[in-house]
């Protein structure tokens, strides 16, 4: 330490601490060990007793991020936020959706006759969206590039503040620095606010829904959110620190409920159809989806009938079917093209911006420049992923693989998938990644998560927020990131 109690130790930009592969198997992986199963830094790990955690597998260091590109991927949110809000409420995502539900009709075809039969008949006027918009830094430009805009059951708000803090405490113990000083100075290390700012967007989508008073069985105050969720979610505490955060700053409950058991314990009103807690008797005034993306998520067609239960029922659904649909890959495509954002976007220069995010994505349909991406594909595959209409993880084609796929496959079916250009992002050699307690040093790539929360209406946009960061880093062989399902791992920024 220096006299003003400041590292002396200065980071050149985009470094990593220098210590050892011993020092950190010795030295740091127990202290991140300890303090994740201590502080709830944590994924389910089953002893058919819920009495085991297993720490999540994060970096041992922070990943260098361009300052700017955060800052510039922080400064768009509300932008994108309010574009996809619009959207949700369009006639155009109707119009695509028609075309899209004709072509994937097991999975968007499905969500869009319950959007039809149900979301669109519910009283309530007030709609939610909890998203994240994921990027990876563009090795030439520095500048970040879109990979998706996820609107439905994002994950990590809770575990992604919890690893900066990790990454803050190790190196304010100096186990970055052989010498036992902290290795990066105040201000450098990013810890993610998403733990408090995604439940302050719960909180003020709760705030506006009104309980029916009238007949003074319940007061105002008398309202809690149902978490929709897969049973044995491995993912689970991610999900109680939203909870947990919600009663102890908000002083709102929640109750936690799979789809096959929503109707044993949920039941509408008589006027509105208000969906009541037959336990409490308290009436959900948000249904806070973290299933339902995908379509092993619905495993019978009582789950789909849910679904609609849900989305017909007054309470505010974060997000409902407009919402959850206007995320798709093919919305995304759509929307890199100028005469469509346009519709959306009035300002010029917040246009430009949005639209210098995208990279190219071509439709595979019989459109020029879906004639256009058929050809590249075959040219050169390896520029290139291959996206169906689904989210997650595990669903995309990457590269080498494409062709041969695509030519297994029925022509008319490959309208249903988008064509993203590969972006070509530096790799990062020097950290580690522990997951399971073992050490891995392979070069990893890191995509930056931005949450984002708006509350609206048809008319009226009520709340509208940045909502925190995540980091996840996976290694550079992989082409998939999912941290639960074993791809990655959660990561936190030192912004230069
Ligand atoms: P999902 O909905 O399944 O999460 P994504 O579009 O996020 O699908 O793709 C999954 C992963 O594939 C991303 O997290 C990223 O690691 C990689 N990926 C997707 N698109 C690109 C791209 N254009 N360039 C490089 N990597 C990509
Ligand atoms: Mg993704």
């Amino acid at each position: 330490m220096n006299i003003t109690g400041a590292a002396t130790n200065k980071v050149q930009h985009g470094e990593f601490p220098s210590v050892s592969k011993s020092f950190i198997e010795s030295e740091i992986i127990p202290e991140l060990q300890q303090w994740s199963l201590c502080n709830g830094l944590v994924l389910t790990s089953n002893d058919g007793n819920g009495n085991v955690a297993k720490v999540a597998p994060t970096t041992v260091f922070p990943t260098p991020i361009p300052r700017k590109a955060f800052e510039q991927a922080k400064l768009l949110q509300k932008s994108f936020n309010q574009l996809y809000a619009q959207i949700s409420n369009s006639e155009w995502l109707v119009e695509e959706l028609e075309q899209l539900a004709a072509v994937d009709p097991e999975f968007t075809g499905k969500l869009f006759k319950l959007f039809k039969e149900y979301t669109l008949k519910s009283k309530q006027t007030t709609k939610f969206g909890i998203f994240r918009s994921d990027y990876l830094v563009d090795r030439k430009s520095q500048s970040i590039k879109q990979v998706e805009f996820n609107t439905v059951s994002v994950s990590f708000p809770g575990l992604s503040s919890k690893v900066g803090e990790l990454h803050s405490f190790l190196n304010a113990m100096g186990k970055y620095d052989n010498k036992g000083d902290p290795f990066y100075q105040a201000g450098e290390l990013h810890v993610s606010e998403s733990i408090v700012f995604v439940v302050r967007g719960i909180a003020s989508a709760m705030n506006l829904y009104q309980v029916d008073t009238s007949n003074k069985v319940r007061e105002q105050d008398d309202k809690i959110v149902l978490f929709v969720v897969e049973e044995n979610e491995s993912n689970l505490y991610d999900q109680k620190l939203i909870e947990y955060n919600l009663l102890k700053i908000y002083g709102i409950n929640s109750v936690r409920c799979p789809f096959k058991d929503i109707k044993t314990h949920f039941e509408y009103s008589t006027e509105n159809k208000r969906l009541i807690h037959k336990t409490t008797n308290r009436e959900v005034g948000v249904v806070y989806y973290r299933t339902g993306y995908d379509l092993a998520d619905y495993i019978d067609t009582s789950a789909w009938e849910t679904r609609g239960f849900l989305e017909e029922s007054y309470a505010i659904k974060a997000p409902d079917l407009s919402i959850q649909l206007a995320g798709a890959k093919k919305i995304q495509q759509s929307l890199t093209r100028e005469s469509i954002i346009s519709k959306y976007v009035d300002d010029s220069i917040v246009k430009k911006q949005l639209m210098e995010t995208f990279v190219k994505i071509y439709p595979l349909d019989d459109s020029s420049e879906g004639l256009k991406g058929q050809k590249l594909v075959m040219e050169t595959p390896e520029n290139y992923v291959l996206k169906p209409q689904r989210e997650g993880g595990g669903h995309n084609v990457y590269k080498k693989d494409i062709p041969e796929f695509l030519n297994k496959l029925p022509k008319e079916q490959w309208k249903a998938y988008i064509l993203m250009e590969i972006i070509d992002t530096a790799s990062r050699k020097e950290n580690y990644i522990v997951r399971d307690g073992k050490l891995s040093s392979e070069p990893i790539i890191s995509e930056l998560g931005i949450y984002g929360t708006i509350v609206f209406d048809k008319n009226h946009i009520s709340k509208n927020d940045y909502s925190g960061s995540l980091l996840r880093s996976k290694l550079m062989t992989s082409n998939e990131g999912g941290v639960v399902a074993g791809y990655g791992c959660i990561d936190s920024m030192y912004l230069f």
